[in-house]
């Protein structure tokens, strides 16, 4: 489709960043392209438009770009999903493995009110564990998660197949 060609030529690929062996897949020239900023924000309000979505958790950081647009324009508001001690107030903490180690999520705990309808949304799922971790820090508030919405899915990474096995729907707009 168009969106997807748009999508993949306007994404640029940063061999061995962070380090060694790794292609990173960087959204940059897509975000300051005005008009493929609009086609992606555009494609997930679309989306998302008619869900009576309460919420738009973004993932920090590239999740924190996309989902208050969203958020915005959809009339429904944004939560903070952090990295380990950079919320102010009580927060709920969620570890979750990388490759190598450990990381930690953290949600405050009156992020959202038992019952409401909340999206999950980040720039890219590579092996899934950020979104699943996300989901059970909501799900732990009570909130109902409708699904993950990213701009990009790697397949092969495995992540939209074990967020599939964990019955969790993901949106994305292209693959790589
Ligand atoms: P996962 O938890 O699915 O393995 O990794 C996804 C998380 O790492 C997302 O928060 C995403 O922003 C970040 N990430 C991992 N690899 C890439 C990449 O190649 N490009 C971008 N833009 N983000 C990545």
């Amino acid at each position: 489709s168009r969106i997807r060609s748009h999508i993949r030529s306007h994404i640029r690929t940063v061999q061995d960043w962070p380090q060694p062996g790794v292609a990173f897949r960087d959204i940059t020239p897509l975000l300051s392209a005005p008009a493929s900023l609009r086609l992606i924000v555009d494609a997930l309000v679309a989306r998302y438009r008619d869900q009576r979505v309460a919420h738009f958790a973004g993932l920090e950081a590239r999740g924190f770009i996309l989902a208050p647009l969203l958020a915005y324009e959809l009339g429904a508001g944004f939560i903070p999903v952090r990295k380990q001690g950079k919320l102010p107030y009580r927060t709920l903490s969620q570890s979750y493995d990388l490759e190598y180690g450990q990381a930690t999520l953290e949600v405050h705990v009156d992020a959202c009110a038992p019952g409401e309808r909340v999206v999950l949304i980040d720039d890219l799922i590579a092996t899934g564990g950020t979104m699943l971790a996300a989901r059970t820090l909501l799900e732990r508030l009570g909130g109902e998660v409708l699904e993950g919405g990213a701009i990009i899915d790697l397949p092969a990474l495995g992540g939209s197949a074990r967020l599939r096995a964990a019955g969790l729907p993901l949106f994305t707009l292209c693959d790589f």
